[in-house]
């Protein structure tokens, strides 16, 4: 094994961990990758991100097929999608995490802008988050529609599940879903209130500075 590779095994362990104390993920809920040069690390089936050991990730060719460690997430569909459609993006970040969610099974959450554009760090980090509609977990057609928006958008909401956050590398999609979760949160917490929102002007000119 190279170390990239063992390196990269330890990082989504470690961050996996970190995310799990923090909340941003329960139980057996959510998943996360990374590419390598000869193929992708996802997190195996029903495995709880707090208690990940870098062995036993799931190791994928380049093709998405398994070929050592533990049976990986059923949710591989999400991350190809990703990777297929964006060369630049080196990690993929799958939450069930609260407020993100919440924002997903909202009635009246724009299909085409789920978050707000309050602060600029969601712009920044993330861009303009579209929403995926519902599918069952782990199904083909999520990573079918995924696949069409993924292109354009370094991150989607999947209806009545949660995030879905590529990054340039493993770590930038951890920050990127982080981000993403906390700007959820702020939008959930002033939804009654008058809020000031980033004008058009400002958005574009942030989502210039974006690098993912
Ligand atoms: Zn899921």
């Amino acid at each position: 094994m190279t170390l990239e590779e063992q390196q990269l095994r330890d990082e989504i362990c470690r961050w996996g961990d970190s995310m799990f104390k923090r909340g941003y993920t329960a139980g057996s809920s959510g998943n996360l990758s990374a590419r390598l040069p000869d193929g992708f690390l996802v997190t195996p089936t029903n495995s709880c991100l707090g208690y990940l050991e870098p062995a036993r990730l799931s190791k994928l060719d380049p093709a998405g097929v398994a070929v050592s460690g533990d049976a990986p997430t059923k949710e591989i569909p999400l991350h190809l999608a990703f990777y297929e459609a964006r060369p630049q993006a080196g990690g993929v970040v799958h939450l069930h995490s609260t407020y993100a969610t919440a924002l997903s099974c909202l009635e009246d959450t724009d299909p085409e802008d789920t978050i707000p554009s309050i602060t600029p760090y969601v712009v920044m980090r993330v861009g303009r988050v579209p929403l995926i509609p519902y599918t069952h977990p782990g199904s083909t057609d999520t990573g079918i529609l995924v696949k069409t928006l993924a292109p354009d958008h370094a991150a989607v909401l999947l209806a009545n599940h949660g995030p879905v956050v590529s990054g340039r590398s493993f770590r930038d999609a951890v920050f990127a879903a982080e981000e993403l979760e906390e700007t959820a949160k702020l939008v959930l917490l002033t939804r009654q209130m008058s809020v000031r929102r980033l004008s058009n002007d400002l958005v574009t000119e942030l989502d210039r500075r974006r690098k993912s």
